[in-house]
């Protein structure tokens, strides 16, 4: 496909390339049509250019990128990263502008804001302030905001003692994300509940954000700062006997898959698994089929490289924290399997709505949630939403004034299925769902994690009461 237009630098060339890719293929056009924001509109540039001549311009690319959320719906890792290298040579020559910087850092935010929480909540609620807070920061007017936590989960778990090491085993090593550490910080606060009522010692290790909402938005030296950081900390953590588990999907999306990509191609790791001379050895994809593909080395060395966003971080360290890391969902049903979770669940009588988003559908561990609910006594669970649904609410995409709209109609299909399914309350994993259902939706919204520990504390009541 030739091109004829669409800017010179290195990042609008990217995004190009991009676009005359997905055209010349075209899979998308009506794969992701309804649950991606990028697709629709690259394919409606693409139309025009072809149909009226129209050249596609460097502000059009630029826009364009900004709608990929990196949910990993769609079928190609290597476009949606093609996507995020884009926009990280855009910051890389231009900088970032402050509103997406405010938006994008989402630990720095939380820590500020949680300095003084009152005074956030007091100054926020003054519609002139709050207004103008959103104009700043380049929110739409109409976003709700959540309200800042009297006491993050960091200061929390360092009243309890949970930064010292604990001494009896079995312990684990919990990572909480920003999202949960600073503005949902009962979420976190339940995983450590939930790990206490199952005899697990917790360890809440120092930690930086994922490196996420950075990655998103170009900022590559903030999210390899962090990541690093996490590496080094948990990866020494998980050495000396924790297990590692984490309850935001996207962290551990980040953590388990993205921090690993491209890693098995590099020498260190070919070196490791005794690769011969003109062999290149690929772990097989699934947990149950154990082994490798093997594939010549002298077709495949150049495509096949550790080439990828993290390349910079030692590849065997990246592969064994991605093996290490587990989802809170997968790690209670684990503990199920092998007959050591506790069932003593007291009784709620409700009917959720489950949600799995898609960075937890990405990581390719099922749906661990919807079966331990299910344990819980009086509780019907029902699912809210099928594998290409979408939230719309894309990280901080959802609060960009430009992307509202956008965010609120992507949503909509989704949100009418949890209507029909006549809920009590609504269950996801997913922060950046919870604020849109928040946002669009009459019911209460939890973490499994919530449910779960509140069932516990409910049958430890009843125990009692006995
Ligand atoms: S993302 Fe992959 S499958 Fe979809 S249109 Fe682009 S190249 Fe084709
Ligand atoms: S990762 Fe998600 S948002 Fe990005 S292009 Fe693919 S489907 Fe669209």
């Amino acid at each position: 496909m030739q091109t004829n237009s669409g800017g010179n630098t290195t990042s609008e060339k990217v995004i190009r390339s991009v676009l005359d890719g997905c055209a010349d293929c075209d899979t998308c056009r009506f794969l992701m049509d309804e649950c991606c924001l990028l697709f629709p509109e690259l394919y409606r540039l693409y139309d025009e250019e072809k149909e009226h001549g129209r050249p596609i311009g460097e502000d059009e690319l630029q826009r364009l990128s900004e709608l990929c959320t990196l949910c990993g719906l769609c079928p190609c890792p290597d476009i949606r990263m093609d996507v995020i290298r884009g926009k990280t040579e855009r910051v890389r020559r231009k900088g970032m502008p402050m509103s997406i910087r405010l938006l994008a850092d989402v630990q720095r935010f939380g820590r500020l804001s949680t300095l003084a929480p009152k005074a956030f909540n007091r100054i926020l609620s003054f519609p002139p302030v709050c207004s103008m807070a959103k104009k700043v920061a380049g929110i739409h007017s109409q976003r709700k905001l959540p309200r800042i936590a009297g006491e993050n989960f960091f200061a929390w778990a360092r009243r309890q003692g949970l930064d010292r090491k604990p001494h009896r085993s079995p312990k684990a090593a919990y990572f909480a994300g920003c999202t949960a550490g600073y503005f949902f910080p009962e979420v976190a606060r339940a995983a450590v509940a939930v790990l206490s009522f199952n005899g697990i010692s917790v360890h809440v290790p120092p930690q930086q954000c994922c490196g996420m909402p950075t990655l998103l938005e170009g900022d590559e030296r903030t999210t390899l700062e962090r990541v690093r950081f996490n590496l080094e900390v948990l990866l020494k953590t998980a050495r000396t006997g924790y297990d590692l588990v984490c309850s935001c999907p996207t962290c551990g999306f980040l953590l388990r898959i993205l921090l690993r990509e491209n890693a098995c191609y590099s020498d260190a790791y070919q070196k490791s698994v005794n690769a011969t001379a003109d062999e290149i050895k690929i772990p097989a994809a699934s947990a149950e089929h154990k082994g490798f593909i093997r594939l010549k080395k002298s077709m495949y060395h150049k495509i096949l490289t550790d080439d990828g966003y993290f390349h910079e971080l030692n590849p065997l360290e990246r592969i064994a924290l991605s093996e290490s890391v587990m989802d809170m969902g997968q790690y209670l049903k684990r503990l199920h399997r092998e007959k050591r979770l506790n069932t003593r669940f007291g009784r709620i009588d409700s009917r959720a709505a489950y949600f799995a988003p898609c960075h937890q559908r990405e990581q390719g561990i099922g749906r661990p949630y919807e079966k331990l609910l299910q344990l819980i006594p009086g509780l019907t669970v029902v699912s809210g939403g099928g594998a290409m649904d979408c939230c719309g609410m894309g990280g901080s995409l959802g609060f960009k004034k430009d992307f509202h709209e956008a965010s609120l109609n992507l949503a909509q299909p989704l949100m009418r299925k949890i209507q029909a399914a006549d809920p009590t309350v609504v269950i996801t994993d997913c922060l950046s769902c919870r604020l849109q259902f928040q946002h669009m939706l009459p019911f209460p919204v939890f973490h499994p994690l919530e449910l779960i520990s509140q069932a516990y504390e409910l049958g430890r009541d009843e125990k009692e009461e006995r």
